[in-house]
């Protein structure tokens, strides 16, 4: 079997790639290295993955490919992500990576048999539905970002409709875990806590996220990729929905050390509260979150203090 990972050397495809090479797949990897964060990380991110006798990495922008490997199945990640930085001039990089970027590989593979193309979405597109978030409500992203990515999503389903590309799309509930960008919450408070620096929560902290473990997502995606479901829309949420206050609560008790905490303004895009809805993931998918808050936090704490 052979897969195409795009953003292969970001948080989320550089873990689903390795995932990939474990479980036998030959795995082909575009990434374009966008200086998002930094070029080292993402080496690091692949650098197991590249000494793989089956591994391939295309350093390429999706949107300078003419063409695109054969394959049984593409998961497509790659994307500007980040909800803060999507206004202003930056919303060009957002359309390009995110929205033209999903349509080229989508033309591209409307005439080829592929199995499975796995689109990671994303809550972003819900903005501030009513909880649980379910996918047949209505959405109504707050942010640019979340617009990018539920202009793709529905790429993704009209290329289903008219020309059969077997698309489904996975909405994440914020990932963490090892490798998890350097932008993220989870990673700067755990970090801050280890080295004894201030965290900055923006508002009271009383916002609540859904937050789901790397291996989850993964998880999804390989689910995903092997049903028989198509053109459809899925919530992957950890079940762990917690408040920012409750979080740096269980991230002091997992480090074993006090945080200082600053307070500054809320964000525009940010969310109130995020919760998924995943019965339809549990139904078609036969997907189940496994991983805690505070078993994935032990985890990922772990990693970090493992680092070199
Ligand atoms: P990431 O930034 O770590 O990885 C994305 C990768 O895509 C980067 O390495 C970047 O260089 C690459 N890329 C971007 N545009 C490209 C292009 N035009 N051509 C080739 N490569 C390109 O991000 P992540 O956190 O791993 O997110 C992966 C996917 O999951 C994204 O689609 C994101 O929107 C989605 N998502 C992530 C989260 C989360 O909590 N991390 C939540 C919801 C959805």
């Amino acid at each position: 079997m052979r897969a195409l990972v795009t953003g292969c050397a970001g948080f989320i495809g550089s873990t689903l790639a390795d995932r990939l090479l474990r479980d036998g797949y030959t795995v082909i990897g575009i990434d374009r290295f966008s200086d998002y964060y930094s070029r080292g990380l993402k080496e690091r991110n692949i650098s197991s993955a590249v000494k793989h006798p089956r591994f391939a990495l295309l350093e390429e922008d999706i949107l300078d490919m003419k063409s695109f490997p054969s394959v049984d199945y593409v998961f497509h990640l790659a994307a500007q992500a980040g909800v803060r930085a999507s206004w202003g001039e930056s919303f060009e990089v957002y359309t390009r990576d995110n929205i033209l970027a999903t349509q080229r590989l989508l033309e591209f593979y409307k005439s080829r048999k592929i199995r499975k193309f796995v689109y990671s979405s994303s809550s972003s597109v819900y903005g501030d539905a009513e909880l649980p978030m379910r996918e047949d409500r209505m959405v109504q992203p707050v942010s640019p970002y979340g617009v990018t990515k539920l202009a793709a999503e529905h790429l993704c389903s009209l290329y289903w409709k008219n020309y059969g590309v077997p698309a489904v799309s996975l909405r994440y509930f914020t990932v963490y875990g090892p490798r998890q960008r350097p932008d993220m919450g989870i990673n700067k408070f755990v970090r801050a806590v280890l080295n004894n620096e201030a965290i900055t929560v923006y508002g009271d902290g009383t916002q609540t996220r859904d937050f789901t473990y790397i291996d989850d997502i993964v998880e999804a995606n390989i689910l995903a990729a092997g049903s028989d479901v198509r053109g459809e829309v899925f919530n992957i949420g950890g079940g762990n929905r917690i408040s920012v206050n409750d979080l740096i609560g269980a991230i002091e008790e997992v480090v074993g050390k006090s945080a200082v905490v600053e307070h500054s303004a809320e964000q525009k895009g940010d969310v109130k509260d995020t919760r998924a809805d995943t019965r339809k993931a549990e139904e078609l998918l036969g997907w189940h979150a496994r991983t805690g808050i505070t078993a994935g936090l032990k985890r990922y704490v772990d990693w970090i203090r493992e680092e070199p």
